[in-house]
């Protein structure tokens, strides 16, 4: 209780600046002068950016890249990414106070409670305050409805991003993932193009392939295997699912259908985030 003190603080302490004006299509009441096109995203002003305060999450299913765009956004805004499987993994490495019990339950296979996710986040969270970030983006959380609830007690959230792939796309992206066990880069050899069918868009995304001299020392993961993404699929499907109606119903979510890899995918994301032309100044500035 006492980290959903602190965050509740926190939120209240934080007042929203960036993608607050983003849905201010949904909030009319609210809506200022210059958002004058319904359902179009207001395009960010500059000094929003320096203060980077967004507070936005990342949904999707297990291997659609929220890990991957959530990070470059992160960059590109200046913002904390937090991704909660970061969070367990360092809390395990470390030793923290919450590390044997962690290690003990990833040990039985069981999930992470909602509890021990809350104070790992919170604890980040103030960490980064303490370094002056406020905002974040966060990857992997909520995963339920319970998480979601939790989290709206806790942080004002703005904006939820619903990252989006065919499954047929997924299974196959996943199945096509490879590590270099030498260098430990990872590839991907599948070699995706798929029309568009029954109102699903087409999907074109090249392998990845790696450079010559690890080409033999490729391995697979072993849960990158049919069943296992499948198993990982149907239980998103159930859990958290749901959570992308919760964020719905509230005016939050972001529907982004991936088009492709990330070099057909990024742009059009900073677009609909209205973020092209700061990724421009940004390039352009660097
Ligand atoms: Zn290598």
């Amino acid at each position: 209780m006492a980290a959903v003190t602190r965050l509740t603080n926190r939120a209240s302490f934080l007042s929203s600046s960036l993608a607050r004006r983003y849905l201010s299509s949904d909030l009319n009441s609210h809506a200022p002068p210059y958002n004058s096109t319904p359902f179009r995203l207001v395009p960010p002003r500059e000094e929003d950016h320096k203060n980077s305060h967004v507070r936005w999450v990342f949904l999707g299913c297990p291997g659609v890249g929220k890990g991957t765009y959530a990070s470059r956004l992160s960059s590109l805004l200046s913002v904390p990414h937090i991704a909660t499987g970061d969070l367990v993994r360092e809390e395990l490495a470390s030793s923290g106070p919450l590390s044997s019990q962690l290690s003990e339950i990833v040990k039985q296979g069981q999930l992470v409670p909602d509890e021990i996710i809350i104070n790992l986040l919170s604890k980040r969270l103030d960490s980064g305050e303490a370094k002056g970030k406020l905002g974040f983006i966060l990857d992997g959380f909520p995963r339920t409805i319970k998480q979601a609830e939790i989290l709206e007690g806790v942080a004002d959230i703005d904006l939820v991003i619903n990252l989006r792939l065919r499954e047929d796309v997924l299974l196959e992206k996943c199945l096509g993932r490879r590590i270099c066990n030498q260098c430990g880069g990872n590839f991907n050899v599948a070699s995706i193009d798929i029309k568009a069918k029954n109102g699903s868009p087409a999907v074109v995304m090249a392998p990845l392939l790696p450079p010559t001299n690890c080409m033999s020392k490729l391995i697979t993961r072993s849960d990158d295997t049919e069943s296992v993404v499948k198993e990982r699929l149907r239980i998103y499907n159930e859990t958290s699912r749901p959570v992308e109606e919760f964020y719905r119903s509230r005016g939050k979510l972001l529907e982004f259908n991936l088009p492709g890899g990330i070099p057909e995918s990024w742009p059009k994301l900073l677009h609909a985030l209205n973020l092209d032309d700061y990724e421009d100044k940004h390039s352009a500035a660097a």
